[in-house]
């Protein structure tokens, strides 16, 4: 059965309501490259819309909303519903974390008059697709007295870039025999940061460009080179997201995977009026791209204890009750899905792939060869959804990620998933995933927005 693409059947009125959303979004995405940024964006956004602090909280009320920032790399948004927490939360999740490059403990070092920053990869890279490009640094630097010194250098226009250089065409024979994997290897992603030695240096200067490098962090930032022990610096494609194609119809940016979603579920969370049956909550969780591990990734503790919280500020709290709580929940993972390429059509099964601009795409199973890694959501969940889009009107499509034995990957739905509640894989279509720039449609976000408030407001 094929789902229609959405554009045909919009009018003025959702054309209009697309393109502002998509302005807000690309605002969003711009400002926040790393899950740092997204918290603090996200966060801002929140509390303009009266969200509070948990943690300050005494007792709550339908209708409540309240923040728990996690570390500044994870973030939960609750709204309190009229029902019983124990019958479950409806929960939309994604992540905020993207591939990148993060720059080494001991990074910095000088060869052949160019200084360099180490760096060691984040997620599922193609790595030769990652140089020739003008990259940004954004991150912090944790001092020894406590003070953390934020860092952004590439994004202001008369900002300066960094980057990897590639080997120039006259000279790569060998290397364009070479297989993908390892035309550039991982210890190769060294970005250039700098190429004049320091005025006056001593004639024993063995390094007078890293010594140049470290007076400007210096005089700029107040940094040591030891204080990179302590830093957590990320290298990202520099500039700022664009409308793509020639109808503007879609958007190409850095790190749709999964702020797409991610920003999806913030407008449908604040666009709850009053107080809804079930409690809400808007989950933003960090390290998915490396398995959800650390104190931060959807395997740690934050997200049940801050449940946990909520039913104590709300005077129904027992282990018990969590536990009822927990295994009640409603859940969309919102991760985005591979897009159909028909310049790769042969990697994808056409009656069962994610199109752009067919709206949001629900997966029931994700995962590699016979399921592995998977969460296969039940029919009957799926059931519910159908009826939950279909009265509010949400275009939708199912797929897969890709053909049965081509490859795959996962998202945080299984884990949420070990408490028993329902959960589905449920996004945005995607082209270039985890390329430094990636593109999505519009209207799929618009109907991810869309699909997701409906969930919040009216899943059962
Ligand atoms: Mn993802
Ligand atoms: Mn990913």
């Amino acid at each position: 059965m094929e789902r229609k693409n959405a554009w045909k059947i919009y009018g003025d009125a959702d054309c209009a309501a697309l393109e502002a959303l998509s302005k807000r979004y690309r605002a969003f995405l711009d400002a926040g490259k790393t899950e740092r940024e997204c918290v603090r964006e996200a966060l801002k956004l929140a509390k303009a819309r009266g969200f509070e602090d948990m943690r300050r909280a005494t007792s709550v009320r339908p209708g409540d909303r309240l923040y728990m920032d996690w570390m500044g790399k994870a973030l939960m948004l609750f709204v309190v519903g009229k029902a019983p927490m124990t019958e479950g939360l409806n929960i939309v999740g994604a992540h905020i974390d993207s591939p990148r490059m993060d720059v080494k403990q001991n990074p910095l070092y000088e060869e052949d008059d160019l200084a360099y920053l180490d760096t060691h990869y984040y997620g599922g890279i193609k790595k030769y697709q990652w140089v020739t490009l003008p990259l940004a640094l954004h991150g912090v630097v944790a001092k020894k007295d406590g003070a953390l010194v934020d860092i952004v250098i590439g994004e202001d226009d008369d900002d300066p870039v960094v980057g990897v250089s590639d080997l120039l065409i006259h000279l790569a024979a060998e290397q364009m025999g070479k297989k993908a994997s390892v035309v550039i290897e991982g210890e190769q992603l060294n970005v250039i940061v700098g190429g004049r030695p320091q005025k006056d240096a001593d004639e024993k200067e063995k390094a007078p460009v890293k010594a140049a490098i470290l007076a400007i962090l210096k005089e700029k930032y107040d940094i040591e080179e030891e204080d990179f022990l302590s830093a957590e610096i990320e290298v990202v494609p520099a500039g700022r997201s664009r409308d793509f194609g020639l109808d503007r119809s879609m958007i190409i940016g850095y790190g749709h995977d999964d702020r797409v979603c991610a920003y999806a579920q913030l407008e449908a969370i604040f666009g709850l009026e009053g107080a809804p049956e079930h409690t809400c909550l808007c989950l933003l969780s960090d390290k998915e791209e490396i398995g959800s591990v650390g104190a931060t990734g959807m395997q740690a503790r934050y997200f049940e204890n801050a449940v946990a919280e909520l039913m104590n500020l709300a005077g129904d709290y027992s282990e018990l009750k969590l536990r009822r709580a927990l295994a009640a929940c409603r859940m969309l993972s919102c991760d985005v899905s591979a897009g159909y390429d028909p310049n790769f059509a042969s990697c994808f099964e056409k009656k069962n792939a994610a199109y752009l601009g067919r709206g949001v795409c629900f997966n029931k199973f994700t995962g590699s060869r016979g399921k592995s890694g998977s969460n296969d959501a039940n029919a009957e969940f799926i059931g519910r959804l159908r009826r939950v889009m279909d009265d509010t009107g949400v275009n939708f499509q199912t797929a897969e990620l890709g053909k049965v034995d081509v490859g795959g990957g996962g998202t945080i739905a299984y884990i949420c998933a070990l408490y028993g509640m329902e959960v589905i894989d449920s996004g945005v279509a995607v082209l270039s995933m985890h390329a430094p720039w990636e593109i999505i449609s519009k209207a799929d976000l618009y109907e991810a927005t869309r699909a997701y408030a409906a969930f919040l407001a009216k899943c059962r």
